[in-house]
């Protein structure tokens, strides 16, 4: 059986390296922070989780990824 995910990429460098820099819990947001490019963006309503998953995988989430004008598959 297989389990479906969403992963979050860096728009900026495409780095799969997206982590939870800092908690807001009175506004209720996170930061989430691009270990590889340092980039940062605040997010509300959400949060991530981890899995290990193959190259393949990781291949295929990146195959696709929404872009402007075409939702993820
Ligand atoms: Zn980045």
């Amino acid at each position: 059986m297989s389990n479906y995910v969403s992963v979050i990429f860096c728009r900026n460098c495409s780095s799969r390296y997206v982590e939870i820099e800092e908690w807001n819990t009175h506004e209720k947001k996170v930061v989430l922070h691009c270990r590889t490019c340092g980039v940062t963006e605040p997010l509300s309503n959400f949060t991530l989780g981890r899995s290990k998953i193959t190259d393949k995988e990781l291949q295929e989430a990146r195959d696709t990824r929404a872009i402007p004008f075409k939702p993820e598959r």
